[in-house]
């Protein structure tokens, strides 16, 4: 006898416990609301969405740790790290957005030195 549907779902759920709708969908041939109505049915839970599937880094690409949010860690700082001219000095810098964000100056001058150095400058003109 040719296993039901359902039984190929039982199946194939007990083989694959994180299994997703659309994975079991594909599986069974159904369709996705099909599957879901089946998990429903039979009381169990399938896996998240393809959400959950692996996701590639934000930044280069490459795929992500499931619990990782969008970046790898390292992507994460290049990505949010900018590169600024110091208004005193000309001098170029980088910040990561965070130090940047801390407070105005932060993002105009590369150190505390060259913002003096620049406000006496000014100030004297
Ligand atoms: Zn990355
Ligand atoms: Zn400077």
């Amino acid at each position: 006898m040719k296993p039901t549907t359902r039984e190929r779902f039982q199946t194939l759920h007990a083989a694959r416990p994180n299994i997703t709708v659309t994975e079991m969908a594909d599986a069974l041939k159904v369709t996705r609301q099909r599957a879901s109505a089946l998990a429903q049915q039979l009381g169990v839970q399938l896996g998240g969405r393809e959400a959950e599937a692996v996701r590639p880094c934000r930044y280069c690409g490459k795929p992500l740790d499931r619990h990782a949010k969008a970046y790898h860690a390292a992507c994460y700082l290049k990505r949010h790290t900018v590169r600024l001219t110091c208004r005193g000095c000309k001098r170029t810098f980088t910040r990561t957005l965070r130090e940047r964000n801390r407070h105005p100056g932060a993002g105009a001058f590369h150190n505390r030195e060259c913002f003096h150095a620049y406000r006496a400058k000014a100030g004297a003109r």
